[in-house]
This record gives structure tokens, C-alpha cells and sequence, in this order.
């Protein structure tokens, strides 16, 4: 960090004039009970609980009706849908689902990118009782299929391009998906084969539903993470879930009633689920949504003319922001701006100081992940920053650092300053109930009382905990996880190659990016054009999101006696670091 700068950002009392949420961080830890914050979000009249009625039948009913939920930005301008608008289009959907048959448990897969139907469809699942799938758009045809096979996915949501480019050469592959329901499609073409027309199921749709009775433990959501090894895992999420959305809200991002927030995350992936959709939506405020892909210009002029108050974005963003200079974000004027929060990967000092010299305001680090299903630890209005810390646990949430000892038993760190693995203690209502046919994999993740997160961290003497890495392989790209297993599989289908691995190399910009390294089977030269080819395979299966950004060619891939690519290794010699322990390689590697 620059040498100039304090250690410490302290707290405005009332930042942009509003009294925030909360100041006094140790006695609402003490207070706050889980129970209190469902009590104050309420219950459905016949008990249970239901995203979609916390997040729109409540307001829809109630003094917020004709407030603006969202407002859809895109190059054609901004469309608005009141909270009444949205629960009446969202019973259509509903609606649309029962008539075809689709019910409660049954999987609706998501994949509209930041569209209206995007957010309808999703909150008429959670209605109808079914459970949302999100599917990011920049994936492409193989982790798409994956991701849908895994997850029994019964109806897909999506739109006519998307369809025709990524599912259409899949279809076959995936029986159980008995509905095709495309928006906003070309209507001087015919339909394509197995396919429907949503938006004119939708015209004929009534608009009244009674949203079915879901329990708390009832399945909502299923979101997919990445693992190191084998497929990518379901995570599954349920409706009680919403009262860390809720409390999060409130507490991480202090969103307050007449608040426009703007969470710049897709919601194929679940910080755009479960604060580009829910949270913002249970606190009743009015949320934008870009349609569009990163371009600071256009940013900025969003924060300004939509007069943005609450802001969520990602390090990467931010980063790629700070490259546009401060000439850019100074042609702008923010002046209802007053909350910056960032998450997704680790955020380096100079990108919170950014904010407090060019916005006038620091961003605030947090973490999560998609187990989590909501925000655990945060920088929040309650304390001073320290940038380059993600900050403390939320009230409700209880963090440690763990270590293994000698017989393999899990032990918390009581030592300050300890590097170990971020445990927390089970107990949140928005932890994930397990992984979808994975049982086994579900339980790794836990030590009796504690959940392990994977990440290693380590806690200071003020109680603000410190990201220090994975401890795993998986990758971090522009805030999205991957798993190196997914890209070597893809490579591998190619005639000519006969292993591959992939590894995150450290990217100023992007955080890591994607690097992949094979061998090649008998018949078959290293070359530029074989390179090239490769690139362009592995974008086409993958998606511009995961494939390889670099493909190198090696005549043998470290592997393990037992046969594992040592993917550390690989990392090490790319970036010249010291290889550490290299006792399990196979003699040649
Ligand atoms: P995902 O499940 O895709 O949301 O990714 C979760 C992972 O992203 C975490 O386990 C961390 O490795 C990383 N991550 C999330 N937030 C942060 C943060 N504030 N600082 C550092 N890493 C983060």
C-alpha cells in the first residue's frame, strides 16, 4: 500500500445525510438473534415461507405496490416494472408453468441474461413452487449441458439466440428437459423444433396466483459452483434463505427504503441472485439493472443518471474502472451516491482508496460464496475500514480459523494472526442443504459444528479477517469461480491431445487469468496453428467466461505417482516460484 496512506478509514457518521442501519458493531452481534430477523420480515398468512411472496407479494399488497422495482436499462433506453407489475407478470409465469405441467421440486432452468423475463421467470418459479436454476450466458454448449444434466433440469427459460447457439447442439443430450420456453422471439420465423413461445403463453396467462405453500426447508434455488476435481456441484438453497438476504441487506449494504441500488453482477451467478434479485426486492427498494457488458463511460453515466445511492460490484470492475483514469469518473457527478460494496475476490487497498479519492466515498470489501448463499463477512457502516481486510462477521455469523492437527482433526486457531482455513459455525439461514446427488461431497464440507470454506484466511487482534488464498486449485477470473477440471476435460475431446492441465495465473486486471498446458497424443507436432486451433476449441465449447485465455504446449504433465496433475507445480514453474514439496511427483514429470 502506498506509504502516505493510514491504516484506517474512519467511519462518516451519516455518509450522503443517512443514518445508517447500524453503528455499534459489538452490541447488535450480542443482541441479534436469527429469529429476531425472520420475525421482522414476516411469514406468509398459512406459515411456511416463499421468496417471491417476501420479495414482491408483501410490497405488491402493501403501501410500496406502484414503487419501481427495477428499471431495465439498455441501448433501447429504461423500461420500469412497478412491485404490482412484477407480481402480476410473475403469477402469469407461474401460471405458464402449471399449465404445462411443471410442479413443485421440479427444475426451472434460467438463462436470459439480464433481462426482464430473466427476473419474472425467476420469481414465478420460486411461486409455483419449482426450483430456479440460474445459467450464466457466457458459458458455452458443454458447461450449459453440465450444468442442466446434473441439475435434472425439466424446463428451460431462455431466449432464441441463446438457444440456437449454445442448447440446440445439446438438446439430444438432455431427455428430462421436456420444455423450451423462448422470450422475445422473431416472430416472422417459425418456432424452433421443441420449442415454445413464452411471451405468448405469457399474453394468455391469468394474472392472479396463490403462491404455493412452500415450507422454509423447501428447495429454491440451485446454484452451481466448481470444485477442483469432477463436475461442477449443485448447491442447493432453500426458501428460508431469504432471512440472511434480508438481514444482509440491511446490515452489509445498508440498503434503506428510498434507496436505488444497483448490483452490477449477472444473475446466472448467485451475488446477481441473491442481491441483483432478492435482497433488494425484500427491502423494497428500486434496483437497476445493465443489460450491457462492462464499459466504464456508460457505467459512470449509470451511477449518475439513474442517481444510483447503493452500489455492489466486483474487484475486477473496479480495477478496470481505475484504469480509465479519474478524468472519466470526473466528467460525472454522484451526488446520491452513498454506499460502495465489492465481493468476489480479494480487493487490494488501492482499489478502497480509489473510491475515497475519485467517488468521495471507500469501497466496502466483503465475502462469500455460493455455499454461504448470502454475505458472512463484511465491511459495514458499524466500524472503520482497513483496507485490504474483508472486513468482520455479520451479526448472526460466527468465523474462525482452523487447522489440521496431526491425527486430521479439525482445531480452531485461538491465536491471532494464524494463518488456517475459514470455518463457520453451521446455523445461518442461507447455508447451503447440500449438493445435488453429491452426499458425500456435501459432507467433506463440514467438521461437526463447522463449516470449511476452503479459503485460508487469518484473523487480527480487532477481529477483521484477512484473505490469504484458496486451498484448492480452482481459479478466480473476473469474480468467477472455475474449475480447472472443466477446461482439461473440454481440451482433452480433441484428437490431439493427449492430458491437459489448467491453472490461474495473477492478472492486475482480471485477478487470475486462465492458463492451460498439454501434452499430445503419438502423430501429433506442437505448432501455432495447432495452438490456435486449440484456443478456438476450447472458447467454443466453453464460453468467452472459462476458456483458456493461453494454451502451451508440454512433452509430459507433472503428475503424481497416483496419477494427479500437479497443478501447483505447474503454477510454479510458470510464474518462477519455488516448488515446494515435490516428494509425490513421477520420476520424469
Ligand atoms: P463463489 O462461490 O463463486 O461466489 O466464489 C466464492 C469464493 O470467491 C470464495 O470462497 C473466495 O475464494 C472468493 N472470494 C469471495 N469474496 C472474496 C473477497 N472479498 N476476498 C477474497 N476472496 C473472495
Amino acid at each position: 500500500m502506498n506509504a502516505a496512506r493510514p491504516d484506517l478509514i474512519r467511519k462518516s457518521s451519516q455518509p450522503g445525510g443517512v443514518t445508517p442501519n447500524w453503528t455499534a458493531y459489538e452490541a447488535l452481534r450480542k443482541s441479534f438473534s436469527w429469529e429476531q430477523a425472520r420475525r421482522e420480515l414476516g411469514q406468509p398468512a398459512g406459515g411456511g415461507m416463499n421468496i417471491a411472496w417476501a420479495a414482491v407479494e408483501r410490497h405488491a399488497q402493501g403501501t410500496r405496490a406502484d414503487r419501481t422495482a427495477f428499471r431495465f436499462v439498455d441501448d433501447a433506453g429504461t423500461t420500469t416494472i412497478s412491485y404490482a407489475q412484477l407480481s402480476r407478470e410473475s403469477n402469469r409465469f407461474a401460471n405458464v408453468l402449471n399449465t404445462l405441467g411443471v410442479a413443485r421440486g421440479d427444475a426451472v432452468f434460467l438463462l436470459a441474461g439480464r433481462s426482464q423475463a430473466m427476473y419474472v421467470a425467476t420469481l414465478g418459479t420460486f411461486k409455483n413452487g419449482c426450483v430456479a436454476c440460474p445459467l450464466f450466458p457466457a458459458f458455452g454448449p458443454e458447461p450449459l449441458a453440465t450444468r442442466m444434466k446434473i441439475g435434472d433440469a425439466r424446463v428451460l427459460v431462455t431466449t432464441q439466440a441463446l438457444y440456437r447457439r449454445k442448447v440446440a447442439p445439446m438438446r439430444d443430450s438432455l431427455p428430462g428437459l421436456r420444455q423450451v420456453l423462448l422470450t422475445g422471439c422473431d416472430r416472422s420465423l417459425p418456432m424452433l423444433p421443441g420449442t415454445l413461445d413464452l411471451d405468448a403463453l405469457m399474453a394468455q396467462a391469468a394474472t392472479g396466483f396463490d403462491i404455493v405453500a412452500t415450507a422454509e426447508e423447501d428447495p429454491a434455488l440451485l446454484h452451481f459452483t466448481s470444485g477442483t476435481t469432477g463436475t461442477p456441484k449443485g448447491a442447493i438453497h432453500v426458501h428460508g434463505a431469504v432471512v440472511t438476504h434480508y438481514a444482509t441487506g440491511k446490515y452489509a449494504l445498508d440498503l434503506h427504503d428510498e434507496d436505488v441500488f444497483w448490483c452490477t453482477a449477472d444473475p446466472g451467478w448467485v451475488t446477481g441472485m441473491s442481491y441483483g434479485i432478492i435482497a433488494p426486492l425484500l427491502h423494497g427498494v428500486t434496483s437497476v439493472v445493465d443489460a450491457g457488458e462492462f464499459d466504464a463511460q456508460r457505467w459512470y453515466e449509470i451511477l449518475e443518471t439513474q442517481e444510483v445511492s447503493v452500489w455492489y460490484t466486483a474487484p475486477t470492475a473496479l480495477r478496470m474502472l481505475m484504469r480509465a483514469g479519474p478524468a472519466l469518473a470526473r466528467e460525472h457527478a454522484y451526488p446520491r451516491l452513498r454506499f460502495i460494496a465489492s465481493v468476489g475476490e480479494p480487493l487490494n487497498p488501492e482499489a478502497v482508496w480509489w473510491g475515497q479519492d475519485v467517488l468521495g466515498l471507500p469501497v466496502h470489501d466483503n465475502w462469500w460464496q455460493t455455499e454461504t448463499g448470502g454475505i458472512m463477512i463484511a465491511n459495514t457502516p458499524a466500524f472503520d475500514i482497513k483496507p485490504g481486510s474483508m472486513g468482520r462477521p455479520l451479526p448472526g455469523v460466527d468465523a474462525c480459523i482452523v487447522r489440521r492437527d496431526e491425527s486430521g482433526a479439525v482445531q480452531v486457531v485461538e491465536q491471532v494472526g494464524e494463518q488456517g482455513e475459514l470455518a463457520l459455525r453451521r446455523g445461518w439461514p442461507s447455508m447451503l442443504r447440500g449438493y445435488l446427488h453429491n452426499e458425500e461431497r456435501y459432507q467433506k464440507c463440514f467438521a461437526g459444528e463447522l463449516y470449511l470454506t476452503g479459503d485460508l484466511a487469518r484473523r487480527d487482534e480487532d477481529g477483521y479477517f484477512w484473505f490469504v488464498g484458496r486451498s484448492d486449485d480452482v481459479i478466480k477470473c473476473s469474480g468467477h469461480l472455475v474449475g480447472p477440471f472443466e477446461i482439461e476435460n473440454a481440451l482433452m475431446e480433441h484428437p490431439a491431445v493427449a492430458e491437459a492441465g489448467a491453472i490461474g495465473k495473477p492478472d492486475p486486471t482480471t485477478g487470475e487469468s486462465i492458463k492451460a498446458f498439454v501434452s499430445l497424443k503419438p502423430g501429433f507436432e506442437p505448432a501455432e496453428s495447432l495452438r490456435l486451433e486449440l484456443l478456438g476449441h476450447a472458447r467454443s465449447r466453453l464460453g468467452a467466461a472459462i476458456a483458456p485465455k493461453e494454451i502451451a504446449f508440454l512433452s509430459v504433465l507433472p503428475r503424481t505417482r497416483s496419477g494427479k496433475i500437479m497443478r501447483r507445480l505447474l503454477k510454479a514453474r510458470e510464474l518462477g516460484l519455488p516448488e515446494g514439496d515435490i516428494s509425490t511427483l513421477e520420476a520424469g514429470a
